[in-house]
């Protein structure tokens, strides 16, 4: 059974969100003419017009859009509006999530410093930090859901991140730390990326996806990037490592339980 996450839904909701994401990624609807009779040989003539459709309407990021106009009651940080600004310079971010999910974040506040011309890092005065980490339960994520960033684009963006706390048991270091890239990518602008191998793709197959060429190209066209990512214009997440031992020992088997 292959073993993969979608970043923001487990279970049944996996399952259904990935048919609803191919559904709409090809569309092909087929016409079946059959002529009769055809030519010298009288046969039957079974002519499948198979016409493949662009995908043009309901797809992930949409639905994503519609879900991520979420709320809570929890105070925001003061500074939440930094994040709309093209260059990003400090951006503190106020980690009140524990373990796993908060060594998973801090991994992918370093990661994004490589990325930007920007200096995240961790804040605990809610009246200094721009972006907030939190744990949720099922007014914002329901039951299948591990994490979800709120979107700069909605009116009613506050700068958070909320994440479900006992999603843990269900995901490696290496897979958290791939959805705490994820969702501090969505909030960065970008959204979700329909190749596999990107990080903003929207399932998290083992925890070892790049940044590509359309999301540093996408990325660019909202903040300011460091000189070599314009360059190379590819990352992968990994060249961040995980502080601990335990971790990177984590990584190893995630590497190596795909399936
Ligand atoms: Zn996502």
């Amino acid at each position: 059974m292959q073993k993969s996450l979608e970043r923001h839904h487990l279970l049944t909701a996996r399952l259904a969100s990935a048919m609803l994401f191919i559904l709409n990624l090809i569309s092909v609807p087929f016409q079946n003419n059959v002529n009769f009779p055809i030519g010298q040989y009288s046969r039957v003539q079974d002519v499948l017009n198979v016409q493949p459709v662009i995908p043009i309407s309901l797809n992930e990021d949409s639905l994503e859009d519609r879900r991520s106009n979420w709320t809570s009651d929890d105070a925001p940080c003061a500074k939440y509006d930094s994040l709309r600004k093209p260059l990003l310079g400090n951006i503190r971010v106020k980690i009140d999530v524990n373990g796993p999910w908060a060594d998973g974040f801090r991994r992918a506040l370093r990661f994004w410093n490589t990325v930007l011309t920007a200096n995240f890092h961790e804040e605990a005065d809610l009246g200094a930090c721009s972006v907030r980490i939190i744990n949720s339960g099922p007014h914002i994520l329901n039951h299948a859901i591990v994490a979800r960033a709120q979107i700069t684009e909605w009116a009613n963006f506050q700068g958070k991140i909320a994440v479900n706390p006992g999603s843990v048991k269900e995901m490696s270091s290496a897979e958290i730390y791939a959805a705490a890239v994820n969702e501090l990518g969505h909030m960065l602008g970008l959204k979700h990326n329909a190749n596999i191998h990107s990080v903003m793709y929207f399932l998290d197959i083992d925890g070892t996806e790049s940044l590509d060429n359309k999301d540093v190209l996408d990325l660019s066209t909202h903040h300011k990037l460091r000189t070599p990512i314009i360059s190379v214009g590819f990352l992968p997440i990994q060249t961040v490592q995980s502080e601990s031992a335990a971790e990177a020992k984590g990584q190893a088997i995630t590497g190596s339980v795909v399936n």
